[in-house]
């Protein structure tokens, strides 16, 4: 069963328990729990922070295929994330700069 966050929605009024938060296992069907089990009070479920895998340098963007443009000057664009042969500079209206996009998604 997961473990959920819970936190008194008013922590003026709330009891030592639910005013920093308490955990609660609970089974994915049941409804989150309304009110302190202590106090009473209302409370809210916090959002679980599950390891969303949100890749973050540009060497992870690329290991997963990614192409990550960042802007330079006026219509070039560096691609941080270039393999092989690609330009480093994409320019506008240089279609040879452009990525290899296609070859990135059938890979
Ligand atoms: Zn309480």
């Amino acid at each position: 069963m997961p473990l959920y966050d819970y936190q008194a929605k008013d922590p003026e009024q709330s009891c030592d328990f639910c005013r920093d938060g308490f955990s609660q296992l609970q089974s994915m069907k049941d409804d989150p729990l309304a009110a302190c089990p202590r106090c009473g009070l209302p409370v809210q479920r916090l959002i679980p922070i599950v390891g969303v895998a949100t890749p973050k340098t540009n060497s992870e963007l690329k290991n997963l295929g990614f192409t990550k443009l960042v802007k330079r000057d006026t219509g070039v664009y560096e691609n941080v994330t270039r393999t092989g042969s690609e330009a480093r500079y994409m320019e506008a209206g240089k279609s040879d700069t452009v990525p290899d996009l296609k070859r990135k998604i059938r890979d």
